[in-house]
């Protein structure tokens, strides 16, 4: 016996009845983190305690949730067991590990990053029969170069801007990416304003234990001198004058994405892991089957096959390929 997989608007596991980061609302739902294309009003959640307070707050409302630490084994259904292991995405993402009696295991990664980042925990990596990975980045073009200088390079960006009386704008989801921007640019002495979204988080991240550098909240007055942390075409920064803005996404490493987001710069630091780090990830994990989700599917499925593995892209026309 093995696991079933289907996709339909998120992943579903008919055997244990549960669904797996469905964007759309269920009746059980195992949530990896607080973005909000993971997310749905689901009647039973299981997830972390930071990814309660984000669904929460994006999503107000009454729900039964099971928050489980990191490491905790808790029964899931008779036959099956959930443990919750960090992701290296954002604060409080998960990867999900289902142990059942019959199937054996089962790990979803949600969205996670191999490499560490400054604001969310160190992706683990525990071994499973069944492997479903996210594969964002499933194309070799995506090799992200080392994060420290990425970094250096953003901070240089923004010294540049300031030291010529310029704002620098970088542009940044309000939930993660901009908090680790923030530890970054605070570690370098620079001041920074945060668009109210991603201040709303950072102050969650506060309550959950995380502690932020002090910062201030962009208002009509309160960008002069500081780096302004927003997300991507906020038409409300428009007053703004004069501002270089930059995006920071993994996206960077396309060069048309700083023309089409109409940046004066791009930077690759993501939250994901590199077509380098899926590959470790499924090596470490040496699973008998993968299932790829999101981004380059097809394609990363394609690369695992003709490296041995039994691997399908999940909802991407795989009956096509089986027939070829
Ligand atoms: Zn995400």
């Amino acid at each position: 016996m093995s696991w079933e997989v289907h996709f339909d608007h998120g992943i579903w596991l008919p055997q244990i009845g549960w669904w797996l980061d469905a964007p759309k609302s269920t009746p059980r739902a195992i949530v990896t983190h607080g973005h909000s294309d993971h997310i749905a009003r689901h009647r039973e959640i299981v997830c972390t305690r930071p990814t309660a307070r984000f669904i929460q707050e994006r999503l107000p409302g009454r729900r039964e949730f099971h928050v489980l630490p990191f490491g905790q084994t808790e029964q899931l259904t008779l036959d099956c067991t959930v443990t919750l292991l960090p992701a290296g995405h954002i604060f409080g993402s998960a990867l999900v590990l289902l142990e059942h009696a019959v199937h054996g295991t089962l790990l979803y990664t949600g969205d996670f990053k191999l490499r560490g980042g400054c604001a969310a925990e160190a992706c683990a990596m525990p071994r499973a029969d069944v492997l479903i990975t996210e594969t964002t980045f499933g194309l070799p073009r995506y090799a992200m170069p080392p994060a420290p200088d990425t970094e250096r390079a953003i901070v240089e960006f923004c010294r540049a801007a300031l030291a010529e009386g310029v704002t620098p704008v970088l542009f940044a989801y309000a939930l993660g990416k901009s908090q680790e921007l923030l530890r970054l640019l605070d570690a370098a002495g620079l001041p920074v304003a945060m668009h109210p979204h991603a201040a709303r988080f950072a102050r969650l991240y506060a309550e959950l234990g995380n502690a932020m550098p002090a910062h201030r909240t962009l208002d009509t007055q309160g960008h002069r001198g500081h780096v302004v942390i927003a997300p991507a075409g906020d038409a409300s920064l428009n007053y703004i004058h004069p501002k270089r803005t930059a995006a920071v996404t993994g996206w960077a490493l396309d060069t048309h994405t700083r023309y089409q987001l109409g940046c004066d710069a791009a930077f690759p630091l993501s939250d994901h892991s590199d077509f380098n780090e899926l590959l470790a990830f499924v090596d470490g994990v040496q699973p008998r089957t993968v299932y790829t989700v999101h981004g380059f599917a097809r394609e990363f499925a394609a690369t695992l096959r003709q490296r041995g593995l039994d691997a399908w892209a999940l909802g991407k026309g795989n009956q096509l390929e089986l027939s070829l």
